[in-house]
């Protein structure tokens, strides 16, 4: 029983552990200790000046009042004009719906889909807030393991065995938080191969990173035949345009479940703030090469990265395609994911995250995000193969 007699869903939430590790690393800070802070999913960038300048505008022009609970119609014409551009899927502003941050999309996913009991499944490491609302909403995450081994991509027998005649959902995160994989055309066609005679199976296609690949497309499920109208996808302005804080994301399915979706939002939210929906048109139709000119520093730092990792004895990297994250495997020194993580931090003055909190499989993996300086990731490397030395 606890202490205020809460309603027994709150037990089934669990939190992101990123923040978690945050909270750690700025107690050691607050004791004047020196931490590089390697745990953090959001661009080091500051935001475009002209989505600034044109945030600015809007209020003054008294964009500051609600708007239509869906969404401006300009602000999901915009998505829509984008979404045709950069994922290739022909849409309609009546199939968008702008939330405030791109994670309500998953929370209202499982609400209007999820019945307790239906599974649903999910990359396994993954974004953890998945399996957490998935629980939420009284379904059963059913983990689909993603493995070095494998490059990280979807294990297509896998996944056939999985399905079962409870499967309600299954999650795609392409590029891939933890792992920064990009998952081939070949590897998406084979998933739709699966998914094309179970037409009552939904997906949650995760794009949110969509635009930091370096190597080559990312391909949404979306854009193959017959998949748009079964599919969610999930984007927004935070990691593109480096808009973590102003909490603009959309949805994009088809229009019967957008109407659904709306009717959350007006239960929850009412709209999202009226003013960063006009600057998010900004930021989707204006300008591209503040991203371009991100991404080739993410790129660059990348190289470097993994480059440096792989030259500490005892640590093995894949090379992530997109995203910003390294998840370089940890498990040749005997400790746990959690006690690694804990130790880099206490003991070197790194904060990265355990590989398991993402998940079970990620074991022996550590998370680090690389939306830090060269100046900073040069000496994380630097404490980090020190460190690793007084393990041996
Ligand atoms: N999806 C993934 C895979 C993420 O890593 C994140 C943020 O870290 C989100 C969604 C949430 O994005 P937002 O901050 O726009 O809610």
């Amino acid at each position: 029983m606890n202490k205020y007699a809460l309603a027994s869903r709150m037990g089934l939430l669990s939190s992101e552990s990123a923040f978690q590790i945050l909270a750690k690393a700025q107690a050691l800070e607050s004791q004047g200790k020196s931490v590089i802070h390697m745990e953090i999913g959001q661009p080091d960038f500051k935001t475009p000046q002209r989505i600034i300048d044109a945030a600015y505008r809007a209020m003054n022009e008294g964009f500051t009042g609600y708007s239509p609970t869906p969404g401006y119609p300009q602000t999901r014409n915009a998505i829509a004009d984008y979404a045709e551009k950069y994922k290739h899927i022909k849409t309609s502003p009546d199939e968008v719906v702008v939330v405030p941050g791109a994670k309500p999309v998953m929370f209202y996913t499982m609400l209007m889909l999820v019945e307790p009991g239906d599974e649903v499944i999910c990359p396994n490491p993954s974004f953890p807030i998945y399996e957490s609302i998935i629980k939420f909403a009284g379904g059963k995450p059913v983990s689909l393991p993603m493995t070095s081994k494998n490059d990280f991509q979807m294990d297509i027998g896998e996944l056939s065995g999985l399905l079962s005649p409870k499967t309600k959902l299954v999650i795609i995160n392409n590029p891939c938080n933890p792992t920064g994989s990009v998952y081939s055309r070949e590897n998406i066609e084979a998933v739709a191969e699966v998914l094309r005679n179970r037409p009552d199976i939904f997906i949650l296609s995760d794009e949110i990173y969509d635009r930091l690949s370096y190597d080559g497309e990312v391909v949404s499920i979306a854009s193959l035949p017959g998949f748009k109208d079964r599919t969610i996808i999930l984007d927004g302005v935070s990691k593109t345009y480096s808009m973590t804080g102003w909490r603009l994301g959309y949805g994009i399915m088809n229009p019967d479940l957008a109407k659904e979706m709306e009717l959350l939002m007006v239960n929850s939210n009412s709209c999202t703030a009226s003013f960063t929906q006009i600057a998010a048109i900004e930021a989707l139709s204006g300008p591209q090469g503040a991203v371009d000119e991100m991404k080739a520093a993410f790129k660059a730092r990348r190289d470097w990265l993994v480059a440096a990792l792989r030259d500490i004895p005892g640590i093995q990297c894949n090379m992530p395609k997109g995203a910003f994250y390294v998840f370089p495997d940890i498990s040749s020194f005997g400790l746990s994911s959690d006690v690694f993580a804990d130790r880099l931090l206490y003991e070197a003055g790194v904060a990265a995250s355990s590989g398991t909190s993402f998940g079970s499989y990620g074991e022996g993996h550590i998370r680090m995000s690389y939306s830090t300086s060269m100046e900073n990731i040069k000496a994380a490397v630097e404490r980090m193969a020190s460190f690793v030395k007084t393990l041996s």
